[in-house]
């Protein structure tokens, strides 16, 4: 794929994934909130959630860190992200572990 910009590139190209942080968006089980939908950092495993949750903290979390690809960590959606280019890839390899097995509801 020559299309793609060098993060989503690098990140294709990765030769060992990330730990994700855990099943759930990290900033809003330590504040009580609650997300939509989980994204994964592929630079530092940090989990966040999506913008259409209150807390938007995988946005934050990339313009806080300038950590630049997201890959989404739900079930069956392999797609990727970058923030500075506002580039989109349908598909991004993942690691073992690195693919969320099942959705993860906010705890209540
Ligand atoms: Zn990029
Ligand atoms: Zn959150
Ligand atoms: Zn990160």
């Amino acid at each position: 794929m020559s299309d793609l910009c060098t993060h989503l590139e690098t990140a294709s190209k990765r030769d060992h994934g990330v730990h994700p942080s855990g099943h759930g968006c990290v900033d809003c089980l330590a504040a009580g909130g609650v997300w939509v939908h989980l994204r994964l950092c592929l630079t530092c495993g940090h989990v966040g959630c999506c913008d259409n949750s209150p807390g938007r903290h995988a946005t934050k979390h990339a313009h806080a860190t300038t950590h630049p690809v997201i890959r989404s960590y739900e079930p069956g959606e392999p797609w990727g992200y970058c923030y500075p280019d506002d580039a989109f890839v349908e598909e991004l390899r993942a690691f073992p572990g690195e693919a969320a097995a099942r959705h993860y509801d906010p705890p209540r």
